[in-house]
C-alpha cells in the first residue's frame, strides 16, 4: 500500500463537480500527514481533458478511464473502472463526495476491496495512519466519531462545501495514466435507454452555492416562482420543505431534509418554512441561514444567521429587485 491519497472526480457531461475540488484539497491536507501525494480517479467518456483541470486543483496524477460504456453513471461498470483504478494506484485512502453517485459507488467499491468505509464526513484526519471520520447523526444532533483501521484500504465520502477548494493553478498539465477496464458479466446488466434533461435549467438543489427554499405556506406551484426569480438573480437553486412537496408545489427532487436532500450552500435563504427538526437534518450545515416568517417563535430562527419576521410574498420579490438592482 502507498501513502497516496486517492479523489474519485464526478463528472457529468464532462463538467467536473465542484465537490470534488474541495476533495482534492482535502487530500492535500491528507496527504501531508502520510508523506504521500494527491492521486485522481476520472471515469467516463470523452474525458481526458479533465485531467489538466484536476491537476491545476493539486492532483499529482490522474487515472484516466474513458470509454463509451462509461457514458453515463451505472453503479456496476463504475465500481469496476474505479477498483481497477485503486488495483493500479494502491492508494492509502480513497475519497469520494456525499452525492447520490458517491454513495452508491463508495459502498459498492468498500465492499469489493474489502475496506474500511465512513459516508458522509464532515471532518477527517489521519492519526497514525488511521483515518479518523466524523460525521453526524440523529437528524444533526450529534456527531459520532470513527476510527478506521489504516491497516487496509480506506474509503470515505465527504459532505459538499464543508472543506474549501484551493484556487486552481494555471498552466498545471497532468500526468496521466490511462487504464484499460474490461468489464464483468453482470456490469452490463443495467442499460441507459434515455436521459432525459430536467427543462427547467435550474440547478440541482445540492449544487447551489445559494439556495432559496420554501415551506408549505407557498400555498401552490405558481407562487414558487417568486422562489425561482429569486434563485435566478442569486445564480442558485430551490429547494422545499416535505409539506411543500407532500403538497405537491414541488418535486421530491428538491426536498431538503431527513428524507430528502442534504444541502450545505453558503447561502440558504428558508421562506415560510418552520424549522422542524426533519428539515434542519437536511441544510443546518449551510454557512449563512436567512429565515422569513411571519411567526417570530419559529425554531427556524433558533439556527438563522438573520432573521426576517415579515410575510414572504413581500419580503422575496423585494429581495429580487434590491439584488438586481445592485447587480446593476
Ligand atoms: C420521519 C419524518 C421525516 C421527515 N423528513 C422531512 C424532510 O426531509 N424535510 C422536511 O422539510 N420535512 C420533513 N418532515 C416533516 C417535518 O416534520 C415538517 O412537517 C415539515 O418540515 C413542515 O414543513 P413546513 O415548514 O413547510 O410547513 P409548516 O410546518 O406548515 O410551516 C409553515 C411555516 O410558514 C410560516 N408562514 C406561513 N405563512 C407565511 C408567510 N406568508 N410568510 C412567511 N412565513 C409564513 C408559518 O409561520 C410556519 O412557520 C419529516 C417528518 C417525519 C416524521
Amino acid at each position: 500500500m502507498t501513502n497516496n491519497i486517492l479523489v474519485f472526480i464526478e463528472q457529468r457531461e464532462s463538467k467536473i463537480l465542484p465537490a470534488s475540488f474541495q476533495l482534492l484539497a482535502l487530500a492535500e491536507q491528507l496527504a501531508s500527514e502520510t508523506g504521500g501525494e494527491v492521486q485522481a480517479c476520472i471515469v467516463g467518456q470523452s474525458i481526458a481533458g479533465l485531467a489538466d483541470t484536476s491537476a491545476s486543483y493539486g492532483a499529482k496524477k490522474t487515472y484516466v478511464v474513458d470509454g463509451e460504456e462509461f457514458a453515463y453513471y451505472r453503479a456496476s461498470p463504475y465500481a469496476t473502472a474505479l477498483s481497477a483504478v485503486i488495483d493500479k494506484a494502491d492508494p492509502k485512502a480513497v475519497l469520494i463526495s456525499t452525492t447520490f453517485m458517491g454513495r452508491d459507488l463508495a459502498s459498492r467499491v468498500a465492499a469489493r476491496k474489502k475496506a474500511a468505509l465512513a459516508i458522509d464526513c464532515t471532518q477527517l484526519k489521519l492519526e497514525g495512519g488511521d483515518l479518523i471520520a466524523t460525521k453526524t447523526m440523529y437528524a444533526g444532533k450529534f456527531s459520532a466519531t470513527f476510527r478506521l483501521s489504516g491497516s487496509q484500504l480506506q474509503v470515505a465520502t465527504v459532505r459538499s462545501n464543508v472543506f474549501a477548494a484551493k484556487e486552481p493553478q494555471s498552466g498545471v498539465t497532468a500526468t496521466v495514466e490511462n487504464v484499460a477496464v474490461t468489464l464483468g458479466e453482470g456490469d452490463g446488466r443495467l442499460k441507459v435507454k434515455e436521459v432525459v434533461a430536467s427543462s427547467s435549467g435550474i440547478k440541482d438543489v445540492t449544487e447551489g452555492d445559494v439556495v432559496v427554499s420554501g415551506g408549505r405556506s407557498l400555498k401552490s406551484e405558481e407562487n414558487f416562482k417568486i422562489l425561482f426569480q429569486l434563485a435566478e438573480v442569486l445564480d442558485g437553486a430551490v429547494g422545499a420543505s416535505r409539506a411543500a412537496c407532500d403538497a405537491g408545489y414541488q418535486p421530491h427532487t428538491r426536498q431538503v431534509g431527513l428524507t430528502g436532500k442534504v444541502v450545505t450552500p453558503k447561502l440558504y435563504i428558508a421562506c415560510g418554512i418552520d424549522g422542524a427538526i426533519q428539515l434542519l437534518a437536511g441544510m443546518r450545515g449551510s454557512k449563512v441561514i436567512v429565515a422569513i416568517n411571519t411567526k417570530k417563535e419559529a425554531p427556524i430562527f433558533k439556527v438563522a444567521t438573520y432573521g426576517c419576521v415579515a410575510d414572504l410574498f413581500a419580503i422575496v420579490p423585494l429581495l429580487t429587485e434590491e439584488i438586481t438592482r445592485l447587480k446593476g
